[in-house]
C-alpha cells in the first residue's frame, strides 16, 4: 500500500506540472494565434512580428528548461572537476553580468574537485544559480562563488549577492514550478536545478536576508577514490 501511495502521489505531481506547462505554453500559443489570424485577414504590423517573436521565445525558454529533465541519467556519470566547470560558468555569464553592472568573483580552496556527474546538467545548475543572483541585484553589485571541500566527503558551492533577497514566507516556494517574481521569468531554473541536484545525491539550500542578499549552497557529494573504496 505504500508503494501504491508513492506512485498515486507521483502521478498526481505529473498530473500538476503538466497542467502547469499546458497552461504557461498556452497563454502565448493564444497570442501566436491571433496575431497569425490577423495577418492573415491583410492587416501588417512590424509590432505584431515583434510580440510574436517574444511569444515563440517564451515557448523555447519554457521547453529548454524542462528538456533538461528528460535527459538520461546514471550511465552517463562521469568524473568531472567542479572547479573547470564553474570557470566555464563564470566565463559564460560575464557579458551578462557586465551589461548589469554586475561582477562575479570567483574563489576556489583546490584547484581540483573531482565528483562523478553529468556536467552539461550541472553546469545548467550554476548558470541558473549565478544568473538569479545577477537578476536579483538590479543596481550592479557583487556575486561571489565559493568552492570548497566540506568534511571528507562533500563538496560545497556557494553563490552570494548582494540583492534583493527572499522573505522568509517565501523561501519554502523555491523550486515550486512556474514561481517567479519576474516579469519575463519561467519559474522553472530552481524546480530543474533543485532535481537535478537530487539526482546527483546532492541538495541546494537557501539563506537570505530581505533588503541585503541571498546566499544558496549547493552540496554534492564528492567522487570515492577507489582506495577508500576498497575498505
Ligand atoms: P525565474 O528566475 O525564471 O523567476 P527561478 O526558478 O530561477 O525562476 O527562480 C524562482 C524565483 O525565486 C525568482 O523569480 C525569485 O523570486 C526567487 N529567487 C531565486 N533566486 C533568487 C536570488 N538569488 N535572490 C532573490 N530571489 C531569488
Ligand atoms: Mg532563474
Amino acid at each position: 500500500t505504500e508503494e501504491l501511495l508513492r506512485k498515486s502521489e507521483m502521478l498526481s505531481a505529473v498530473g500538476e506540472l503538466a497542467a502547469g506547462i499546458a497552461h504557461e505554453i498556452r497563454n502565448p500559443l493564444t497570442a501566436l494565434k491571433g496575431f497569425t489570424k490577423l495577418i492573415r485577414t491583410g492587416s501588417h504590423s512590424e509590432a505584431y512580428l515583434e510580440i510574436m517573436h517574444q511569444e515563440l521565445e517564451r515557448i523555447e525558454s519554457i521547453i529548454n528548461e524542462l528538456l533538461v529533465l528528460s535527459k538520461p541519467q546514471a550511465v552517463h556519470f562521469r568524473p568531472a572537476n567542479l572547479v573547470a566547470v564553474m570557470r566555464d560558468v563564470v566565463m559564460l555569464l560575464e557579458t551578462q553580468a557586465l551589461l548589469n553592472q554586475v561582477e562575479i568573483v570567483f574563489e576556489s580552496a583546490t584547484e581540483e574537485l573531482i565528483i562523478d556527474c553529468v556536467e552539461n546538467q550541472l553546469k545548467q545548475v550554476f548558470i541558473n544559480l549565478v544568473k538569479n543572483a545577477i537578476e536579483a541585484m538590479p543596481n550592479g553589485g557583487t556575486v561571489s562563488v565559493h568552492l570548497t571541500l566540506s568534511g571528507d566527503e562533500e563538496v560545497l558551492l556557494t553563490v552570494q549577492d548582494q540583492g534583493v533577497g527572499i522573505p522568509e514566507e517565501k523561501l519554502a516556494r523555491l523550486g515550486e514550478p512556474f514561481y517567479t517574481t519576474k516579469d519575463k521569468g519561467t519559474g522553472l531554473g530552481l524546480m530543474v536545478s533543485f532535481k537535478i541536484v537530487e539526482q546527483h545525491g546532492g541538495a541546494i539550500r537557501y539563506r537570505s536576508t530581505p533588503g541585503q542578499g541571498t546566499t544558496a549552497e549547493i552540496h554534492l557529494p564528492l567522487r570515492k577514490s577507489p582506495m577508500t573504496d576498497a575498505t
